[in-house]
């Protein structure tokens, strides 16, 4: 599997604005895709950009792991005393592996399927490459949430301001924003919405890996030693990409 970058992606959702009409910043100067191997796991990890323009980050866990095939909100005990029914659980993996706001992701290998051109979270791999590293089950978190800044969103939201306005709607919306300022606290401010980077989500991805990894160690899955030393002795790629991302763990 080698490190590789996509520039661009095209869109892959209709009812999204074209990029033309996002604000200028950081994610002009970023690729959409990176992939890359994990240096500390060897786990192959993703960041991708979503339809609103924020980033999402993936680690891809290999078949002998414990949470292979684990939806990322259901339970990883094999026996549980909660209650299923409330469909929240303290031993999921959302729960247990800290990264931006918790997982919203899990899924097998897009490239594997046949919907594999209605998503961009999959990786290319090398006809060489184990089967480790081709057959994984991602999980991944976004930076599309409260507090974090989509250029696509932003887009959005002031197209249909103008559209409101353009049609006759202006008084409404006058009156809708002066309604949530009534509402709102007068000391109260509004918190920043910020641009979660290439390098922020790069340094979240390697910490879930590590995270992944040792989950991976503490439970011991169903392969013998050898094989999982030789997850950890797999080569880090080299390159721009790579040098990028080799930031220091979060936390
Ligand atoms: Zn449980």
């Amino acid at each position: 599997m080698k490190t590789k970058s996509w520039r661009r992606l095209p869109p892959l959702k209709k009812w999204v604005l074209p990029r033309e009409n996002w604000d200028a910043g950081p994610w002009d100067n970023e690729p959409d895709k990176v992939q890359w191997l994990d240096v500390f796991s060897g786990y192959p990890c993703l960041i991708v950009r979503g339809p609103m323009g924020n980033l999402c980050g993936y680690v891809g866990v290999p078949p002998f792991h414990p949470w292979y095939g684990l939806p990322y909100n259901r339970c990883t005990l094999p026996m549980c005393e909660s209650d299923e029914e409330e469909g929240y659980c303290q031993h999921s993996p959302d729960c247990i592996i800290d990264c931006h706001r918790g997982l919203t992701y899990s899924n097998h290998c897009l490239e594997l399927r046949p919907v594999h051109e209605l998503s961009n979270i999959w990786h290319e791999v090398e006809p060489g490459d184990p089967a480790h590293i081709k057959l994984v089950w991602w999980f991944g978190f976004d930076c599309g949430h409260y507090m974090d800044l989509s250029p696509g969103l932003v887009a959005m939201a002031r197209w249909a301001n103008t559209m409101a306005r353009e049609s006759g709607h202006g008084d409404y919306l006058d009156e809708l924003e002066a309604k949530v300022r009534e509402m709102r606290p007068m000391d109260f401010e509004m918190p920043e919405d910020t641009y979660k980077d290439m390098e922020y989500v790069g340094a979240c991805v390697r910490r879930m890996a590590r995270q992944l990894r040792d989950i991976y160690d503490q439970t011991r899955g169903p392969i013998d030693g050898r094989q999982r030393d030789e997850g950890v002795q797999i080569q880090g790629p080299q390159g721009t990409v790579r040098d990028r991302l080799t930031l220091p763990i979060i936390g």
